[in-house]
């Protein structure tokens, strides 16, 4: 986990009625709470665990339109804008920085595919540049591979996953949100195919509507109510240096990403290599899932993990509706995979074999939820009104996550979206549509 998350403290009362129950205090649905509570609506923001506890705190937190899937770039020209107003919005530093991202390669595959996303970036006015070789190199020198050339996407940027959530949640609240840690929600209460309340281990809040922003448990917490959401997830490792010599804000090249803190420190991690654990969940939507299984066998590590056994993916949380399992499980917090620990200080350690200070200080693990095509779900539930779906980020949720709750607050109020919200509906994995699977 990230020992240096900012924690902020829950509100006492939990209220009775609201317009809206948030479930999930990530970025998507603490963005959400938000998005809501300056729209003049009543928001409770619920978690399970503290604020960020899952995904939104292991992330390495890049914001980036670069390289992103066509039908990921409205949310993204949304997100990115959302990020630069947050500060002056909230009057507080939620540590968005613009940096700009540099890749190198040594795959002429993967350069042609960094090459011909060229017509995206110019649909959507993007600034980005290609590289030579010989400047790649200038920001990533060439020890371990040759690079062929690389990429400077101007505009793009990181965020600080220690301080993101809690800040923007402290936003929120300004705005009138209430929030609520150790409070999971246990399911929904609903009459005549309608949401009417959520159940919580406090009591119930009466609601008008519901956002389901559970991140890797939000298939879960939907499945009791007969809503079939394909969602699976896959463990990252990650690591944070001490501070150290400064090698350039963010990079990325096939032995490993980097990430600089403003505290001089890196997040240091390898961009797609995950380990994928058998589990009744990833059983259960094999078939689905299978597409993108194939397309990216090569980075991922195949075994068998405790998620068989508990968290979302697990025989219990598959086989049984238990309402107490999210507040059995408040933290998913896995270890990080020692093999690919290793791998991430060789390689980093080869690339400048004079670095001066490159000391590990601690890794953690973290469950990403995806979903078939990954690219998330942003979409109300047919045959259950007032339920929104906002998960299955797949990798890519954290500088997404503004531009997604702006469009699931949207949904969940009816009001008119402010981008097209049909690739992200949930019945495109039961209607019949041809699923493709998307840029991580
Ligand atoms: C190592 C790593 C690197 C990454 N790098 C990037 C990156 O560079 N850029 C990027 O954009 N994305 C990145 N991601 C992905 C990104 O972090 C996620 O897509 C994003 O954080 C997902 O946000 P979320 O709000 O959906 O989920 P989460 O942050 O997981 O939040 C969901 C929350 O819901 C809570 N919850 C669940 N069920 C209940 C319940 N019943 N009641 C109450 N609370 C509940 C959970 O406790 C959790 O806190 C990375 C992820 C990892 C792990």
């Amino acid at each position: 986990m990230n020992p240096a998350i900012k924690r902020i403290a829950s509100d006492e009362k939990l209220p009775e009625a609201v317009d809206v129950v948030v479930v999930g205090g990530g970025i998507i649905g603490t963005c959400s709470a938000y998005v809501l509570a300056k729209r003049g609506l009543s928001v409770a923001l619920l978690e399970k665990g503290y604020l960020g506890c899952e995904q939104s705190s292991r992330t390495w937190g890049w914001c980036r339109k670069q390289n992103r899937d066509r039908r990921e770039m409205p949310l993204a020209m949304l997100s990115m804008d959302m990020w630069d107003a947050f500060a002056g919005e909230i009057g507080k530093d939620v540590g968005f920085r613009r940096t700009g991202l540099i890749y190198a390669t040594d795959n002429e595959k993967e350069l042609a595919g960094w090459a011909s996303w060229r017509s995206v970036a110019e649909e959507f006015n993007v600034d980005t540049h290609m590289l030579t070789a010989a400047q790649a190199a200038e920001f990533i020198p060439e020890n371990r591979r040759q690079w062929v050339g690389g990429l400077h996407s101007v505009a793009d940027g990181r965020g600080a996953p220690e301080i993101a959530v809690p800040t923007i949640a402290e936003g929120a609240r300004a705005l009138g949100a209430t929030i609520h840690q150790e409070c999971a929600a246990r399911g929904l209460d609903i009459a005549n195919g309608r949401v009417i309340g959520v159940e919580t281990e406090r009591g119930l809040i009466r609601c008008d509507a519901v956002v389901c922003a559970g991140g890797a448990w939000a298939s879960r917490f939907v499945k009791p109510h007969g809503v079939v959401f394909p969602q699976a997830s896959v463990r990252q490792t990650a690591m944070r240096t001490r501070p150290m010599e400064n090698l350039g804000e963010v990079l990325y090249c096939p032995d490993f990403a980097m990430t600089r803190r403003d505290d001089g420190s890196y997040t240091v991690a390898i961009s797609g290599r995950a380990t994928l654990e058998v589990t009744p969940q990833g059983i259960r939507y094999f078939r689905q899932f299978l597409p993108q299984f194939i397309q990216r066998l090569k980075a991922v590590q195949l075994t068998a993990g405790k998620s068989f056994f508990t968290g979302p993916d697990s025989l219990g949380s598959v086989m049984t509706n238990d309402p107490l399992i999210f507040e059995k499980n408040r933290v998913l917090d896995p270890d990080p995979n020692p093999r690919l620990m290793k791998e991430m200080v060789r390689n980093v350690s080869e690339t400048w074999p004079d670095l001066a200070g490159f000391e590990i200080d601690h890794a953690w693990g973290a469950f990403v939820d995806c979903t078939p095509d990954a690219i998330p779900v942003i979409s109300k539930v047919d045959k259950l009104g007032g339920l929104v779906i906002a998960a299955g980020s797949s990798g890519h949720g954290f500088g997404l996550g503004p531009g997604i709750a702006a469009l699931a607050g949207e949904l969940a109020t009816n009001e008119q979206p402010s981008v097209d919200a049909t690739p992200f509906r949930l019945q495109r994995f039961g209607d019949g549509s041809s699923i493709e699977v998307g840029a991580i």
